[in-house]
């Protein structure tokens, strides 16, 4: 990543990791650090060379899901750091749960960090070096480092059952008891765990554990297991391995491996970081790892109202088929906010905005929505659509206009175009017949409706001004077709001038150039905003009206949108072509959100 400019680290708002930062930048804590090699990566740094790198930061998903709003925050945080003090961010696949990892999400892990607007290279003295990383790869190194603590007496294998292991970790209130084979021998230690390796005992039978102190106030230090067996196939070790690393003991090797410097993680690992040190620290007095190993830092992981960011819930609703894939537009995942039409530089913003902190606590949805508007105000193109059509017609356009007349209207696509550039226009016609807004036309006006009633005028945006004349109904007294005439300007006698003063203008899209759409009107998911709070059955909460579908037509300027592309639909709110489904001159859109939280004209 490019060195940081003074400008960038200044203009971010500080926060507690920047600080730590700060401080061991000034403190010098890394600088003795010099590159060991990092189990495939040695083409990337030469052995023994000082580590160009100020920092290094990690991004470690497991791949068993796709990642989600959350996760965004964790990449914005760690990227985010690396780029602006002159480090590097690696992603790593903590890929050592044989059971759980698909190569399905590994490609979609790498698409939404891209997506995102981060990249996992660096580029010192002209080098371009990639840093993605597989915790698999570390497999060999991480047995040897089980075989050190072993030799060292620092671990040995338990063959209590489940239960009794249980039973005998106590609690808060009690402390653990010693298991009996505790205290066997380095040598029988050994002896039983390459058995282990071997494939000599079932799964489950036994695990190694650390020997740490079973009457440790904090529980994770109670001999915690670092070894299971598993017959499980692994995607990349394949069927090399029957044992398999706990995350516990296999997340802080893979830091110190990697050379991290800081490494940030939610507030719940909190209790776990005495054993991160521990082992760490065991393994550098045992010469496997250099000096200074890596810290752990915790942040308070994202709550966000209406959305849970639990993988495996999301999942329920994948498999469930609640909604319609990861992709699913109303889905908190980066997939689905994507395809909802959150941009890259909106979630940013919000990562910004929302900050790291140390306290837990729930982020009101809008913030997202704010930033989003925030993103696009200047940049989405504006476009008229009718969602609700009724079809409105100009009785004497044929008589002022001519019979088949089409007038050609324009409006600015942007109503801010960036300094010294021009607006780009919008074409449109408008004829005897428009499509407009059914609740746009109230046969009796309640009071204060400043809209279409018999009598009244207003103009049609972009177009002409008009007034009311009454309507045509069907047999249940439904209205069918709105009338209007054209009124000519009081000057000049021509429609269209400025002169007749009306008191509202409403949009509206010509029968004979607008292009019907499919539009999807997405709402949250969730009626509860926290929907899984406290073990709460989230699948009760779900909003029945999350999705609704409507055939609108919309202006050619809209029809010819590109897949992905994003719009304010005037009145309504922010749009996106969506990028699966839409086809120029076929639109598809979704609604991502509304021009503000509540509802326009109420
Ligand atoms: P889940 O429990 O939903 O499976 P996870 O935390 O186990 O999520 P990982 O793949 O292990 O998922 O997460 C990768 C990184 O993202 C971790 O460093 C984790 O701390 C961070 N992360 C996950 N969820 C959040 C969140 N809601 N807010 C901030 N960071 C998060
Ligand atoms: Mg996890």
């Amino acid at each position: 990543m490019n060195a940081p400019t003074d400008d960038t680290t200044s203009a971010k708002p500080s926060n507690f990791l920047r600080a730590i930062i700060d401080r061991d930048l000034e403190q010098g804590t890394y600088a003795s650090r010099r590159w060991a090699g990092t189990p495939g990566d040695a083409a990337h740094h030469a052995a023994g060379e000082p580590d160009p790198a100020k920092i290094r930061t990690r991004f470690p998903p497991e791949p068993n899901g796709y990642l989600h709003i959350g996760h965004a925050k964790s990449i914005c945080l760690n990227f985010g750091l690396a780029r602006d003090y002159g480090g590097v961010c690696h992603l790593r696949f903590d890929d050592t749960n044989p059971e759980k990892e698909e190569t399905e999400y590994v490609n979609a892990i790498i698409d939404a960090v891209k997506w995102l607007g981060f990249e996992w290279t660096s580029n010192f003295n002209g080098q371009a070096q990639e840093h993605l990383y597989y915790a698999s790869n570390y497999f060999d190194f991480m047995y040897r480092a089980a075989e050190y603590l072993i030799e060292a007496g620092l671990a040995y294998v338990d063959e209590q059952t489940p239960e009794e292991m249980r039973a005998n970790r106590g609690d808060f209130a009690t402390p653990g008891k010693d298991s009996p084979f505790r205290s066997r021998t380095p040598a029988e230690n050994l002896a039983r765990f390459r058995e282990m390796r071997d494939g000599q005992h079932a799964d489950g039978s036994m695990v190694l554990r650390a020997k740490i102190d079973m009457a440790s106030p904090n529980i994770n230090l109670r001999d915690p297991a670092i070894y299971r067996i598993r017959r499980a196939t692994h995607h990349n070790t394949g069927d090399k391995w029957c044992i398999y690393p706990m995350y516990t003991f296999a997340h802080p090797i893979e830091d110190a491996l990697e050379q991290i410097t800081h490494s940030i993680c939610t507030l719940e690992f909190e209790d776990q970081r005495p054993f991160y040190d521990w082992l760490l620290a065991r393994l550098a007095e045992g010469g496997l790892l250099q000096q200074p190993t890596p810290h752990q830092y915790e942040f308070a992981r994202l709550n966000l109202t209406y959305v849970i960011t639990s993988k495996r819930k999301l999942k329920q609703l994948v498999d469930e088929g609640t909604v319609s894939g990861w992709d699913d537009p109303r889905m908190p995942t980066i997939v689905g906010l994507r395809r909802r039409g959150y941009t890259p530089e909106a979630l940013q913003l919000f990562a910004e905005r929302i900050g790291v902190t140390k306290s837990d606590s729930w982020i009101d949805y809008s913030t997202l929505d704010i930033a989003l508007r925030d993103d696009l105000e200047n940049k989405a193109h504006r476009g008229m659509v009718v969602l609700d059509p009724v079809k409105l017609t100009l009785s004497n356009w044929d008589e002022v206009m001519g019979a088949g007349h089409l007038e050609p209207c324009t409006l600015p696509a942007l109503p801010h175009p960036p300094e010294g550039q021009a607006a780009p226009p919008r074409h449109f016609t408008i004829g005897k017949e428009v499509w407009i807004e059914r609740e746009d036309f109230e046969e009796v006006p309640p009071k204060g409706y400043k809209r279409l009633f018999p009598g009244n005028k207003v103009r049609l945006k972009g177009g002409y001004v008009i007034e009311c004349t009454g309507c045509v109904k069907d047999a249940d007294g439904r209205v069918t077709e709105v009338l209007a005439t054209l009124v000519p300007d009081t000057k000049s006698g021509t429609p269209g001038a400025d002169s007749v003063k009306v008191k509202a203008a409403i949009t509206w899209v010509g029968v004979a150039d607008g292009v019907a759409a499919e539009v999807r009107i997405y709402d949250r998911l969730f009626t509860d905003p926290q929907p899984d709070a406290g073990g709460k059955d989230f699948l009760a909460a779900l909003n029945p009206d999350s999705k609704k579908v409507v055939t609108a037509y919309v202006e050619p300027s809209l029809a010819a949108a590109l897949p992905d592309q994003k719009f304010q639909f005037e009145r309504f709110g922010y749009f996106v072509a969506d990028r699966l489904d839409h086809q120029p001159g076929k639109p598809v859109f979704n609604k991502i959100t509304g021009l503000k939280d509540g509802n326009w004209a109420k």
